[in-house]
C-alpha cells in the first residue's frame, strides 16, 4: 500500500496512454473529496457516476498514476463525501497533496465551462489546464491566489494573532493576500502594518505550501521587530500580543505551512539561547 513515508507525489498534467495497474481516483462530490474507510482509502478504481473523458491527470504518486473527476451523482454508499480540508488531514501528507492538487483542477474545470468575458461555453484544451473560449478565444486557467503568512520575531518573542474565525483559543502568524502590482516584501510590510500596526525589517523567506481552499499558495515569511505598537486591525484581527516562547498559546497544527513556519521559528530561538559551544 502507498503509505511509505518516501512516497512522492509529481505533478504532471499529461495523460499516458496506459495507467498503471494501481491508479489513484480522486472523486469529488459537490465540492466534497471521496474517501472509504481508513487513512489511504483513496478509490484505486473509477466509481459510477464519474465519466473517463471528464478525467484531469494530475501527477504521479510514487510509480502509480493519479486522475482527478467530479461525480454527477451521490458515492455509492461504501464511500463518503468528506469536506476537502478534514479528508486531506486525516490522509499521508504525499495523498493529501495530491488531494489538494485534483480538488483545485476540479474546481477550476467546473467554473470555468463558460467565458468570463462573453458567456460562450468553453472547450478543454488537451494538453494542459486551460479552457478556451471558442467564440472569444479567452484563455482560462486554474487561478492560484498567492498569500504571505509573516511571522514577527521581537528578541525570544513571536507576534501572534487571532483571526475571529479562528478555534477558540487559537493564535497564528499574520497572513493576507498578495494584491495586483504588489511584490512579496510589499506585501508583507503592509499587511503587517495594517493588521498590527508595526514596522518590521529583515524578511527572511521560509517555505511555501499549496493551501487548497479553494487556490492559495501560502508563502511564509520571518520578519524582525522594526517599530511601533501593537494596534489590531478592526473587524480583521481580534487580538495580536507577544508570545514569550515558553508562554505561547494553542498554535495551528503542523499540517498547516504556519503550525512548521512557527515550530520552526521557536525551535531556532531556543537554539540561540543555548548556542553549541565552539
Ligand atoms: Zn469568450
Amino acid at each position: 500500500m502507498p503509505n511509505e513515508p518516501d512516497f512522492n507525489f509529481t505533478p504532471a498534467s499529461q495523460r499516458p496512454a496506459e495507467l498503471t495497474g494501481i491508479t489513484f481516483w480522486f472523486h469529488f462530490w459537490q465540492g466534497r473529496l471521496i474517501l472509504g474507510d481508513g487513512p489511504t482509502s483513496v478509490p484505486q478504481q473509477r466509481l459510477p457516476g464519474s465519466d473517463d473523458a471528464h478525467a484531469h491527470y494530475i501527477g504521479r504518486l510514487g510509480e502509480f498514476d493519479c486522475l482527478a473527476l467530479a461525480l454527477t451523482e451521490a458515492p455509492p454508499d461504501s464511500w463518503q463525501a468528506v469536506p476537502l480540508r478534514q479528508g486531506m488531514m486525516g490522509l499521508p501528507p504525499e495523498l493529501a497533496a495530491a488531494a489538494g492538487r485534483a480538488a483545485q483542477v476540479v474546481e477550476w474545470d467546473r467554473s470555468h465551462r463558460f467565458c468570463g468575458a462573453c458567456g460562450h461555453p468553453t472547450e478543454r484544451k488537451p494538453h494542459e489546464y486551460c479552457r478556451v473560449c471558442m467564440a472569444c478565444g479567452q484563455s482560462a486557467y486554474p487561478r492560484i491566489s498567492p498569500a504571505m503568512m509573516a511571522l514577527v520575531v521581537r528578541g525570544r518573542e513571536l507576534l501572534l494573532a487571532r483571526s475571529p474565525n479562528f478555534p477558540p483559543g487559537r493564535y497564528s502568524a499574520l497572513a493576507g493576500f498578495v494584491e495586483p502590482g504588489e511584490s512579496l516584501e510589499q506585501c508583507v510590510a503592509r499587511e503587517v502594518q495594517e493588521e498590527v500596526g508595526l514596522k518590521i525589517k529583515q524578511l527572511r523567506y521560509f517555505g511555501s505550501q499549496p493551501w487548497p481552499f479553494p487556490h492559495s499558495l501560502m508563502l511564509a515569511f520571518t520578519a524582525e521587530y522594526d517599530s511601533g505598537d501593537i494596534t489590531p486591525q478592526p473587524g480583521e484581527i481580534e487580538d495580536a500580543r507577544w508570545f514569550d516562547i515558553d508562554a505561547l498559546p494553542e498554535l495551528p497544527p503542523p499540517f498547516s505551512i504556519s503550525g512548521r513556519l512557527i515550530a520552526a521559528t521557536i525551535a531556532r530561538l531556543r537554539q540561540s539561547d543555548n548556542p553549541e559551544p565552539a
